[in-house]
């Protein structure tokens, strides 16, 4: 199939290009830049051994996307430009709607125009709020708490109601739960500008020694070690399930909504001495108060996808920290890095292309 790959320079989506084309599809990204390196392309190209197209399009420009839409005929779009820092969401809602509503609202009036009705939109757990129960159900209940998760949730509902007036059109929301990791051959992985907000990020900067520590937001919790628990998944087991989706949806001719996570639960604690064994090094850490709006237990009950997709994880945490830490030691300053500062730990096999190929990096 040829996909259009909104957001596709972006941490999630650029891995997902990568399993596209391992897969036999046809690849055009769609990028406005605004959280995106254009440093992502050669190293993409590399990985898929092909030359990959990106247009720096914001969705919100209908005029760029009908061009687009002339110049190729798609099967599919796959959705994943937002803005997606909850903080940030909170100090600029308007830009969030702005940037994540109208901006799904212009695609999905591009896409009806231009006859392709198949999206893959990615979603979030945070759609769920502060779950009553784990693991979550896709019919758990949903609540948001902040302008971020309000544009993830109308958002599906956005594409719901669209599913229901127009027959021919589906959809796949894959509510993520917390990605993390790299592709294996270092290349690409997670670019946050400025202070991480997530714990990943975060911890992998506090271990190439751009930050002190990590500061753990609350040991009070009602968890195993009283620190808070989530459901990290690894990127690339993330991206297949992308692929997976989408070949389902057309296989199946329907649309769904699915979780995306392991099923298991990791407290903070239990991820930083994770990481501090991936990397050999100390993570120092304060503990410090609550952080506003923190759930205490969030992970997913991923028997849904697992059943309709046949997809489930299949890296553990060591892995996930793993290839963290390979990508921050060979790029320590993100997309931004010219060389190398630490040693990475040495690939493991793996047949996929990326791997092959970054042997001989
Ligand atoms: P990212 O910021 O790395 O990628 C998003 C990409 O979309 C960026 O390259 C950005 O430049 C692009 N973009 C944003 N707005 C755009 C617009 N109007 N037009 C064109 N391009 C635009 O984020 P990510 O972590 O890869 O997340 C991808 C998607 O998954 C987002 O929709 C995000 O909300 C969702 N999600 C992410 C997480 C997470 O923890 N990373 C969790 C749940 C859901
Ligand atoms: N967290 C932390 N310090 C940080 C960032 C996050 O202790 O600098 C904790 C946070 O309180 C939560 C977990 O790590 O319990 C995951 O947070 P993240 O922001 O990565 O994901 P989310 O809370 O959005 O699921």
């Amino acid at each position: 199939m040829r996909i259009l790959v909104c957001g596709g320079a972006g941490y999630i989506g650029s891995h997902t290009c990568v399993t596209l084309a391992e897969r036999g599809h046809q690849v055009v990204i769609a990028d406005s830049g605004v959280n995106s390196s254009p440093r992502v392309m050669p190293r993409l190209q590399r990985l898929v051994g092909a030359p990959l197209s990106l247009h720096r399009v914001d969705l919100r420009d209908r005029t760029a996307l009908d061009a687009l839409f002339t110049a190729y005929r798609f099967d599919a779009v796959l959705h994943f430009a937002a803005l997606k820092a909850v903080g940030d969401s909170c100090r600029r809602p308007l830009e969030y709607f702005d940037n994540n509503i109208s901006g799904t609202i212009v695609l999905l009036r591009a896409m009806q125009d231009a006859g392709v009705h198949r999206l893959v939109f990615s979603s979030s757990a945070t759609v769920y709020g502060e779950p009553a129960q784990v693991p979550v159900r896709e019919d758990a209940g949903l609540q948001v708490t902040n302008p971020y998760g309000r544009t993830k949730l109308v958002a599906e509902q956005l594409i719901g109601d669209l599913c229901q007036a127009d027959p021919a059109f589906r959809a796949a929301n894959l509510r993520y739960f917390n990605p993390v990791g790299a592709h294996a051959s270092g290349l690409i992985g997670e670019d946050p500008a400025g202070e991480p907000n997530n714990l990943m990020p975060y911890i992998c900067q506090v271990a190439v020694g751009q930050r002190e520590r990590l500061r753990i937001f609350g040991d009070d919790y009602p968890t195993i070690d009283g620190t808070g628990v989530r459901d990290y998944i690894h990127v690339v087991d993330l991206a297949r399930a992308h692929v997976d989706a989408l070949e389902y949806m057309v296989r199946a001719d329907r649309s769904f909504t699915v979780n995306l996570g392991t099923g298991r639960g990791v407290s903070v604690l239990e991820l930083v001495h994770a990481f501090e064994r991936a990397c050999g090094r100390r993570i120092p850490y304060e503990i410090v108060g609550r952080r506003p709006g923190d759930a205490a237990a969030v992970y997913a009950d991923p028997t849904l996808a697992q059943q309709l997709l046949g997809w489930q994880a299949e890296h553990d945490v060591d892995a996930m920290c793993r290839d963290a830490w390979r990508w921050q030691a060979m790029n320590p300053q993100g997309y931004r890095s010219t060389t190398r500062r630490a040693t990475p730990p040495r690939l493991r096999r793996s047949r996929a292309v990326g791997a092959r190929l970054a042997d001989a990096y």
